[in-house]
């Protein structure tokens, strides 16, 4: 739910695209995001390049929701006889699990998480760039240890960690499948206020794109089980009468009492001002009133 009520006002499903030309930019970065992505190398560069300019206007949290990504970094493994590193994987895309648990944190250990990220980004961006055979001074004294490691292993760090080099069209497309994550959440919970949620619920179509809908079987005490795709394992089982949206800020917040209508003190004490403001017109417009009966 924080997830979602971080989403600029302007891209959310409760609100229709204003005439402001910068909301509009955004808006033309967002479509090509959505309508014309192709996953594949020759267009990785251009997709990174408008799905960073429409990331860059989040707020810092889904920034690092959308750009963390530990496919390809390598973690320590250890056994008796040696201590290596090995790339993690991740081909189910479970990052969205890893990613949800960054809202809330310190604003610096975010920055960081950001600027790694996007370094990342950097490098692999010029790996993708059109390969000019092998460095020309590969092989002399002076090479560097880390591109050494680059060229034979293809790994590189950022900072003190190694990652493989995984492809820019593959950070690019999981990068866009977080971003739809968020995209998918603000659609179910809009779904879940107000009316004719089954039929808002069949029409939601971020979810596909999300790349989080998957669901997994195992089994547990000789019975077969399944876990509900990411995505959903945040709503299933909840009642969506409670779930709300503010009536001041528009945020979606749960309703722990039924008559709650706003998500916070603060939008309280907001709608109290407000309500008041609409008696004291209205007295004004009866007051006005009567005189004038009493004219006749
Ligand atoms: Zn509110």
């Amino acid at each position: 739910m924080r997830l979602a009520n971080l989403l600029p006002k302007v891209l959310r499903r409760s609100t229709k695209s204003g005439d402001d030309p910068n909301e509009r930019r955004s808006f033309n970065y967002w479509y090509r995001v959505r309508d014309w992505w192709w996953p594949n190398d020759e267009d990785a560069i251009h997709n990174m390049f408008y799905l960073k300019h429409i990331v860059d206007e989040f707020p810092l949290e889904l920034q690092a929701f959308i750009l963390n990504d530990d496919a390809g970094r390598h973690i320590e493994i250890s056994d008796e006889t040696s201590s290596r590193t090995e790339p993690l994987f991740d081909p189910s895309h479970l990052q969205p699990l890893e990613n949800i648990t960054l809202i809330g944190q310190s604003e610096r250990k975010l920055q960081a998480i950001v600027s790694k990220s996007k370094e990342r980004i950097d490098v692999e961006t010029k790996n993708s760039e059109p390969k000019t055979s092998l460095p020309h001074n590969l092989g002399q004294a002076d090479l560097a240890l880390g591109s050494v490691d680059e060229w034979l292993f293809g790994a590189y760090y950022i900072g003190n960690i190694k990652f493989k080099k995984v492809g820019l069209s593959y950070l690019a497309d999981r990068a866009r499948k977080r971003l739809f994550f968020i995209f998918a959440a603000d659609e179910i919970l809009d779904a879940m206020v107000g009316q004719n949620t089954n039929q808002k619920l069949n029409n939601t179509w971020h979810s596909k794109v999300s790349g989080a809908v998957r669901g997994y079987l195992y089994v547990e005490n000789d019975e077969v089980k399944s876990h509900p795709p990411i995505l959903f394992s945040f709503v299933v089982g909840v009642q969506p009468s409670r779930i709300r949206r503010c009536g001041i800020c528009e945020s979606y917040f749960w309703a722990g009492r039924k008559d709650k209508k706003v998500c916070s003190e603060q939008c309280g004490a907001t709608s109290r001002k407000r309500e008041q403001r609409i008696r004291d017109y209205e007295k004004k417009i009866g007051t006005r009133r009567r005189k004038r009966k009493n004219r006749k």
